[in-house]
């Protein structure tokens, strides 16, 4: 906590944050919270578009309809189950809903 006037840290004095350069006083501290939240919102936010873009990069096929909201259009992508013997397995994430399935041969 600074002050905004001279950048000097406040120190609380009976339970408010004064500067003890000019005499301001921090009185909005439940704003401040508020504040704080908000940033945090807007973190998650962009990490939130951030995952939205990536999935967006994956291909889609409309092979599959999804069970949840009859949605025909699904991201998929491969991957290697543990035993090599397997055949690749191939996971879809439906667009619309983003419930998720796998597909079984
Ligand atoms: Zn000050
Ligand atoms: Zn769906």
């Amino acid at each position: 906590m600074f002050c905004p006037n001279d950048k000097a840290m406040l120190k609380p004095v009976n339970g408010v944050l004064t500067c003890p350069k000019c005499g301001y006083t921090k009185q909005a501290v439940a704003g401040q919270n508020v504040v704080r939240s908000k940033a945090v919102e807007d973190v998650h936010k962009s990490v939130m578009d951030d995952s939205a873009q990536k999935v967006s990069l994956l291909p889609t096929t409309n092979e599959y309809q999804c069970e949840k909201c009859g949605n025909h259009l699904a991201y998929y992508y491969m991957r290697q189950t543990r035993s090599a013997d397997e055949a690749t397995t191939r996971f879809l994430e439906c667009t619309k809903c983003g419930h998720k399935w796998r597909e079984y041969r």
